[in-house]
């Protein structure tokens, strides 16, 4: 018999059938250890301080913020934030920015998109003022031909008119087109809209176990999307 030392990767992408590739951005490129480490630590701590608050008090607080706009544009916008807590949360974004970093293998994925000549676009529900922060700290918009974020088209990517409207903007096939994040509710949206390709990244933080999902082709890494062709 002959010995079978190396395990072959199953390819889940046929990438012939693909012309754009929309990849979110936290959770799916970049650690989303920052951002829950952000909401979910450091901004209680400060709101704690700034009103003399104990700390589960003062997460108790800011989680039932967070939830009251769930799913609406201010969500994720940063101003809005500022506004209401009464920190300025971009500086704070900056002041932390040695937190913010891609996940493994996440660069060498997005070489080999160049490689095999996809466009390559990040759809992001972040705030424009964040995603600058994430720029400057990790050159992630020099891999990619664009960056578009939520306030551009005008909704979150878990609302179903997210969807034509980004495809508007962009101009992609979605029979053609390939989409990647770590979130269930943006994927069953992209779903519905029709993009054919839909692929989950189960592994959003370092700090965290995967998070596989069963209707969706669920990867904890990207290797088994380099269809055995890593980038050089
Ligand atoms: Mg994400």
């Amino acid at each position: 018999m002959t010995p079978n030392p190396l395990p072959l990767t199953p390819h889940v992408v046929g990438w012939d059938e693909i012309d754009d590739v929309l990849l979110d951005m936290d959770g799916t490129l970049l650690d989303r250890h920052f951002d829950n480490f952000f909401f979910e630590e450091e901004l209680p701590r400060r709101y704690a301080a700034l009103h003399g608050l104990q700390i589960e008090e003062s997460r108790d607080k800011l989680m039932a913020m967070y939830r009251s706009v769930e799913g609406e544009l201010a969500w994720t916008d940063l101003h809005y934030w500022t506004q209401r807590v009464g920190i300025d949360v971009v500086a704070l974004h900056r002041e932390l920015d040695h937190m913010i970093g891609f996940l493994p293998g996440a660069e060498e994925f997005l070489r080999y998109l160049r490689q095999i000549g996809k466009r390559v676009t990040i759809v992001t529900n972040a705030h424009e003022s964040g995603v600058s922060v994430k720029v400057a700290k990790t050159g992630l918009d020099r891999h990619v031909d664009r960056i578009v974020n939520a306030f551009e088209v005008g909704y979150l990517k878990m609302r179903p008119e997210y969807w034509p409207n980004c495809q508007r903007l962009l101009g992609f096939d979605p029979a053609r087109s390939l989409f990647m994040d770590d979130d269930e509710g943006c994927l069953v949206a992209a779903k519905q809209f029709g993009v054919a390709q839909l692929i989950h990244s189960a592994k959003s933080s370092s700090q965290l176990p995967p998070t596989p999902l069963a209707q969706f082709v669920s990867v904890t890494g990207f290797s088994s999307l380099l269809n055995g062709r890593p980038a050089t």
